[in-house]
């Protein structure tokens, strides 16, 4: 293995897909894959321990994939003697142990590694190839050029061209069933006599446990345990994953995929997010998936629009988003906020039982659906004011699926408004009133939904006038602002000051530490 190596193809720990760049003119003869468990990774956050099984059994899943082939891997496992515990560093052995003649790797998903690599080919002294990843529906110049000269970059508009270009859910005179959006038949409130059907489990193999162990043994202090683990680890699975979701839960996907219920956190959600950005899954597959469920009259229209524009839409936009901004993007503050995170967004120790339930299942699960990440984490940072680099941080730890691509634009963009409008075009800025209708939070919560004022009062309440009222000049010129505008400004002012006496009282004792 030492002699011959032609080129030395380094796949990392989200890379691993059959179809990847870096593997398509692989010759099994001549050239050797990397693969490299380092602690730099691991680290740069401290993620959730959930998340690091999940990608280092990944990989080990993969490189025995390759092996089986007939593919030679030089596999640097975390716990190896000689690790120098960064990508660079384990590139930079292999070279010297495998004198390749060149270095190729599909572009990284996040801002600092690729930075990192621009540097490689100089350091090393030989070809270092960097290919674009294609195992999006929308690359990187392919949004660049849709956004160019667009004053406003929404997303439903570039959702409808990726439906055209990839001809899903069309019919020859336009979108299937008439309409590019069924949105107004979805997002409903679930009756509580509905049970979902529950997501298939994948126990830990044997490598799987190995990873836990190794994980509880090195970073013992990260967020989370690795009790209760079974996320897919192979192709195989995640595929079994999809076909479940596809012919148990896509059906009702779209009628209750806003609700938010305490002893359910997946509901009918997919989990396919973790698979999808690790590369076990081909998002064009996916999307597939779902049509075909649809043209066999297996799931209603509503359902399959719904969940593919999540996925040929939302995901494509904000990986979009987060390449034509950054790296100025990673600081954008829009909004000035400057609070420190509140200490429950770890313990799930406060009193509010939305928070409470959000922060216990993403501990537990290192997943929590969409509406709990937007309107009730996010919701809550956007209303108090926290520190969008603390937030952002937070988010890209706690969840199974966070990568910055996918994370930051979602938390600085979508919930914390912090880049100014460039995502939405208003903040996702609730009341107490929204997270009663969409879940069945606040009928065992301490506080009371139906009070903005007095000892029990819901926070969000008080928090969402003082937010609206604290931005008021800078939302008077966006027309999507008026109705709140109007309300506030019909408000008496002895109210309107007792409100936000109230939010200034439990911001003070949030950040003092009381239990709130
Ligand atoms: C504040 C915030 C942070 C988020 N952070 C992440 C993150 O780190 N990683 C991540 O993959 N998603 C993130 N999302 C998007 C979304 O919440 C998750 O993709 C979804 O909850 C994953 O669960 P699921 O597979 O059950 O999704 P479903 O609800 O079943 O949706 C299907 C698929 O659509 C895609 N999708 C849906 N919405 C989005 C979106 N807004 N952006 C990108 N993809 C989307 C996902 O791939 C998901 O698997 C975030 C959303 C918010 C509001
Ligand atoms: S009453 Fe307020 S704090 Fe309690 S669960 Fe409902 S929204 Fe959350």
């Amino acid at each position: 293995m030492t002699e011959g190596t032609d080129t030395l193809r380094l796949v990392l720990g989200d890379q691993l897909s059959d179809n990847l760049a870096a593997l398509d003119d692989l010759d099994p003869a001549r050239d050797v894959v990397l693969m490299a468990e380092v602690r730099d990774e691991c680290t740069y956050v401290r993620h959730h321990k959930k998340k690091i099984v999940l990608v280092l059994s990944g990989m080990r899943h993969f490189a025995d994939r390759l092996r089986a082939r007939g593919v030679r891997v030089r596999y640097t496992t975390l716990d190896d003697a000689e690790n120098t515990h960064s990508l660079r560093g384990e590139t930079e052995r292999a070279i010297e142990a495998l004198r390749p003649r060149r270095v190729v790797v599909t572009a990284p998903g996040e801002w600092r590694l690729q930075t990192d690599m621009a540097g490689w080919q100089q350091r090393f002294g030989l070809p270092v190839e960097i290919l674009d990843d294609t195992r999006f529906l929308c690359g990187i110049r392919q949004f660049r050029a849709w956004a160019a000269g667009r004053s406003a970059l929404r997303m439903e508009f570039f959702y409808r061209d990726m439906r055209r270009l990839h001809g899903v859910l069309m019919e020859e005179d336009g979108p299937a069933g008439g309409r590019w959006n069924f949105d107004a038949e979805n997002r409903k409130r679930m009756p509580g006599g509905i049970v979902p059907p529950p997501p298939p489990a994948f126990p830990p193999d044997a490598t799987t446990q190995a990873v836990m162990a190794l994980v509880e043994e090195w970073f013992g202090e990260h967020f989370g345990s690795t009790e209760g683990f079974g996320f897919p680890v192979t192709g195989e699975e995640a595929a079994l994953a999809l076909d479940h979701f596809a012919s148990e839960r896509l059906a009702e996907f779209g009628d209750w995929q806003d609700f938010m219920r305490a002893a359910d956190p997946v509901l009918f959600h997919a989990l396919l997010s973790p698979l999808l950005n690790l590369g076990l899954l081909d998002p064009l597959v996916v999307c597939r998936t779902a049509e075909e469920a649809w043209r066999r009259g297996l799931v209603p229209l509503n359902a399959a629009e719904g969940f593919i524009r999540q996925i040929l839409g939302w995901r494509e936009y904000v990986r979009g988003i987060y390449w034509l901004h950054m790296p100025g993007y990673a600081h954008r503050n829009a909004l000035g906020a400057t609070r420190q995170l509140p200490w429950f967004y770890w313990s799930a120790e406060t009193r509010m039982h939305c928070l409470a339930r959000t922060v216990g299942d993403t501990r537990g699960n290192a997943y929590a659906h969409h509406i709990q990440r937007l309107m009730v984490a996010g919701n809550f940072a956007l209303l108090a004011g926290l520190d969008p680099d603390q937030v952002d941080e937070w988010y890209l730890i706690v969840y199974a699926d966070a990568y910055q691509w996918v994370e930051m634009p979602n938390v600085r963009g979508m919930a914390l408004f912090a880049d100014g409008g460039v995502m939405g075009s208003k903040p996702y800025a609730a009341s107490g009133a929204y997270i009663n209708r969409m879940s069945d939070y606040c009928g065992r919560c301490a506080y009371d939904v139906k009070q903005t004022v007095g000892p029990r009062a819901c926070p969000f309440n008080a928090l969402y006038w003082d937010f609206i009222a604290r931005h008021a000049e800078r939302f008077a010129a966006n027309p999507r602002m008026g109705m709140p505008l109007r309300a506030l400004e019909r408000m008496a002012p002895e109210r309107l000051q007792a409100v936000r006496e109230q939010a200034a009282d439990f911001l003070d004792r949030m950040d003092r530490g009381e239990l709130v």
